[in-house]
């Protein structure tokens, strides 16, 4: 009789492909078995029953800012890796910007590494950044394990982290592509939004439906259509990242119909909020791009059930309460919304319940996507010989989120107070229980 460390009995196992009844079982971090409408034989040191719960791949969050080393204050990678943990997530993908130093050159990225393998509780990768001063290091991050690499085309908010112009850009796509590696973008012309910012403010219009139409879908689409012009003469591969807008995903779609090689993201917040949670909830929801109306909103859920969309990734980006206050001007706050604890939760609501999203689809956006995209061979799937990064769901729970369930620094986030349907009640990193019935399991 074999002997494993973990089975799994009973559960609904949903891949990108399909929704089984069966077991798994798991032995040194390794699913070794799945069976579908049988019972595994065997023993193992620890079962777990998952009898009506379904059994999902854990979330690869391609997008996150935990902001250490340099700005733990605002979150940081203990805070950051529980919080994805409780909303079912195993692996991130780390922005370079917000920890101070940024993640521009292998020093840097050894800085963070260290800090990672000694406080983060899911997987960590780590994502380079682009920016006019290190194109020479490019390749030094690329063969030391980057994903691949970020730049912004607009001011990215912190001094530390310039945005490109486009000179830089162009030659870092070269150097990027010359690399095999691949460029994800922040998409705003700085033209459109410095000059809009500029004329709301001297005319003293800065409430939220001002700073949204400072920042225009067309803003997006300008610099992504000038961006696919420099992937198209550099043949560098480009993940465009949370698109607000069906409009600027439709831009990306054409350039992949060409055989651009391209990718996008959206985002939980783009698929669940809008202006008028901004007006009401203040710098708690303000990101860029920024929160759109209902209409964008139901037209990028048309665009994630039509296949356009590659990933959906949190980009969580926190900052202590202190900074989140607007008085009467929302040009001012941070932007930057807290998000990555309930990304599955929106899904599950917004998505499979309100909008008959599959939950094949789900697992194909939040890992199976993303693994595959950024060449994570052994994640992304429930299958024999891949990791044992699995989430265990009660899809008939319901629950209203409280800020003491978030497992943040800053417990804030626009989704407070949001009654979610289907619940995270267990997560598994390398075959080991990390989260269980809403708490993490301290080692
Ligand atoms: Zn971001």
């Amino acid at each position: 009789m074999t002997t494993f460390d973990l089975i799994i009995r009973n559960g609904k196992i949903v891949t990108a492909d399909s929704i089984v009844s069966g077991d798994i079982a798991v032995k040194e971090g390794k699913i070794v078995e799945v069976s579908a409408d049988k019972a595994i034989e065997g023993t193992a040191v620890k079962e777990i029953n998952a009898e009506g719960l379904h059994i999902l791949p854990g979330l690869i969050d391609s997008h996150v800012h935990f902001n250490e080393p340099g700005r733990t204050e605002w979150e940081g990678l203990e805070t950051g890796s529980r919080s994805l943990a409780a909303g079912g997530a195993t692996s991130f993908f780390d922005m370079p910007l917000n920890s101070t130093p940024p993640t521009i050159n292998k020093a840097n990225l050894d800085l963070k590494k260290e800090r990672a393998e000694e406080k983060s509780i899911v997987n960590p990768y780590y994502w380079g950044g682009l920016v006019p001063e290190n194109i020479a290091d490019l390749k030094d991050l690329h063969e030391n394990g980057v994903i691949g690499f970020k730049a912004f085309m607009s001011p990215s908010g912190i001094a530390d982290f310039n945005n490109v112009d486009d000179e830089s850009i162009f030659k870092g796509m070269k150097e990027i592509a010359s690399l095999g590696s691949l460029l994800a973008v922040h998409a705003e012309s700085t033209v459109i939004c410095d000059q809009l910012a500029a004329e709301k403010q001297e005319q003293g219009k800065t409430t939220a439906r001002d700073f949204v139409e400072s920042r225009p879908i067309i803003s997006e689409i300008e610099a992504v259509r000038r961006i696919i012009s420099y992937a198209e003469a550099t043949g560098c591969k480009l993940h465009i990242v949370h698109a607000s807008s069906r409009k600027v995903v439709a831009v990306i779609n054409d350039a992949k119909q060409r055989g651009v090689d391209i990718t996008v993201e959206t985002c939980p917040h783009y698929l669940s909020l809008t202006v008028k949670d901004l007006e009401e909830k203040g710098a708690i929801a303000k990101c860029a791009p920024p929160l759109r109306d209902e209409d964008e909103v139901e037209d990028l859920w048309a665009s994630v059930a039509a296949g356009e969309i590659n990933v959906i990734a949190s980009d969580h980006s926190p900052a202590p309460a202190s900074m989140k206050t607007i008085t009467d001007n929302y040009f001012e706050g941070w932007g930057g919304i807290s998000g990555a604890q309930s990304t599955l939760n929106i899904m599950l609501t917004e998505g499979y319940f309100k909008r008959n999203l599959p939950l094949e689809k789900i697992v194909a956006l939040t890992s199976t996507n993303p693994a595959e995209l950024f060449g994570l061979e052994t994640k992304g799937t429930i299958a024999a010989g891949f990791d044992a990064d699995i989430t265990l769901v009660d899809l008939n729970e319901e629950f209203v989120l409280k800020a003491e369930d978030l497992k943040y620094r800053h417990k804030h986030s626009p989704y407070v107070g949001k009654t979610f349907k289907g619940n995270v009640k267990t997560t598994i990193v390398n075959g080991e229980v990390v989260f269980t019935n809403g708490e993490i399991v301290e080692k």
